[in-house]
């Protein structure tokens, strides 16, 4: 019975469903034996650190995840670095097929001056640092003014207001990072500001989450009702399903009472970000009216932009406008691309699995004989390699400790700390 062996590179969403996918695939005349290597000591990607605290249940995929990984043939290589601890040339060596699910972990940038200003920064840091993610937890996020901006009229841009703008005690039942629920107790932030360059009609955002806004029990989330109105104008008799409904979400948002809680989330449209001012720190955002000359600012002392991402390169890999080069995730040779470094950070974390099986069928048509060539234990050479066992000592460990403070798990937040609760 032929045994191919694939080495997948990240072990977030993207990846999990590749394997799925591969082991769907699998028949008498077909079997697969799935290497999954994964750069920090923990997987899941983007469900442990970046899907937001306050939404736990998005992150029940990972239950599906670890089915996955309990399946014969599956092995998990975490704590191990492409480029540090082995290349892509020994990967395409020794698998059959190397499948990339590294994501997108970069922020965009605006390109406006005081872009880089103390006070600003992208919400591919903000994000990780409240979410525990190992290389973000020494970031102080200086939280001592009143007001902070959010650029960028996506699901990311929401969640960082929220979290920013929450009564932090909803926190404490989540598994949020102990140094950022400190933070935002002691933070000064009572206004957030989401702002975006284009109507309510382009946004981003998707209605689910639009409809939880008002749902919020400590802030005030205020549209202008006339943004909305005129945007449903514009919007014409026909507007697409999801503009509709958006605009159906933000209509609610608009005409609901006022209230009179202590933190607010204030929605600006048509407002195109031109310069980010300060002297040392950002004090304040100059905005342009998009389609207008008018120029008008906002003082504030954090600017934090969630305008997309773009992937980070790997030696090997052929980059091009933060995506992996790929032709319907076929890079080359044995090479293969899935979810956000193939077709960039677009779609909710389930889109990843009928992106990852098409991607999947065009790896097993491509497949010839089975290599006898080894696997990645023949290169790697340090012994903090942490497997599915590891991981699941790791797993319960923080489950353990969340258990007693009413949280789903208390992450560890250090490298050392995550190795030593997997017995490294
Ligand atoms: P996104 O949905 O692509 O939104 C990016 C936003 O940034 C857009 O509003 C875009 O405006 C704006 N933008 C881009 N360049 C800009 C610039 N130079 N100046 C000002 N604004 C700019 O990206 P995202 O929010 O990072 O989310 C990524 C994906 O993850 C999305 O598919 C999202 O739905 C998903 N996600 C889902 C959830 C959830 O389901 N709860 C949570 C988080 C993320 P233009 O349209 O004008 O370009």
């Amino acid at each position: 019975m032929p045994q191919y062996k694939v080495a997948i590179v990240g072990a977030g969403p993207a990846g999990y469903f590749a394997a799925q996918a591969l082991q769907n695939s699998q028949s008498d005349e077909l079997q697969f034996s799935i290497d999954m290597v994964e750069r920090l000591p923990t997987p899941w990607g983007l469900v442990r650190s970046g899907v937001a605290p306050d939404h736990p249940k998005i992150k029940t995929v990972s239950k599906v995840f670890e089915k996955i990984a309990a399946e014969p043939g599956f092995r998990l290589f975490a704590n191990v670095e492409l480029g540090s601890d082995l290349t892509i040339d020994q990967l395409k060596e020794k698998y059959d097929a190397v499948v990339i699910a590294t994501g997108s972990a970069v922020g965009k940038k605006l390109g406006i001056a005081g872009e880089e200003l103390p006070g600003s920064m992208s919400a591919a840091t903000f994000v990780p640092w409240y979410n525990s993610h190992p290389d973000f937890k020494d970031h102080t996020i200086d939280l001592s003014c009143d007001t902070a901006v959010v650029i960028g009229a996506g699901n990311v841009a929401m969640d960082v207001a929220r979290i920013l703008a929450l009564e932090p005690s909803e926190l404490d039942p989540t598994d949020t990072a102990d140094h950022a629920i400190d933070s935002f107790k002691a933070s000064a932030v009572r206004n957030v500001v989401i702002s975006a360059r284009r109507g309510p009609e382009h946004a981003a955002f998707t209605s689910p989450e639009l409809r939880d806004l008002p749902k919020l029990g400590h802030t005030n989330v205020i549209m202008n009702k006339s943004d909305i109105s005129d945007a449903i104008s514009r919007a014409g008799d026909e507007p697409a399903k999801d503009v509709k409904s958006n605009l159906d979400a933000m209509l609610l948002i608009a005409e609901k009472e006022a209230t009179h809680h202590e933190r607010t989330i204030t929605f600006q449209f048509l407002a195109t970000p031109i310069e980010i001012k300060g002297a040392g720190r950002v004090e304040e955002v100059v905005f342009q009216k998009t389609g207008s000359d008018e120029i008008f600012s906002i003082k504030c002392g954090l600017v934090i932009t969630a305008i997309g991402y773009e992937a980070t390169s790997l030696e090997g890999v052929p980059y091009e406008k933060g995506k992996v080069v790929n032709t319907d995730g076929r890079v080359h040779e044995n090479v293969y691309v899935v979810g956000w470094a193939k077709r960039g950070p677009s779609g909710v974390i389930g889109t990843n699995k009928s992106d990852a099986a098409d991607v999947m069928k065009l790896l097993v048509d491509d497949l010839t004989t089975p290599k006898s060539a080894g696997d990645i234990t023949d290169v790697i050479t340090h012994n903090r390699v942490v497997t599915q066992a590891h991981w699941q000592v790791i797993n319960q460990a923080e489950v353990a400790a969340g258990e007693p403070l009413g949280k789903p798990r208390r992450k560890a937040v250090d490298r050392e700390e995550l190795l030593r609760l997997g017995r490294l």
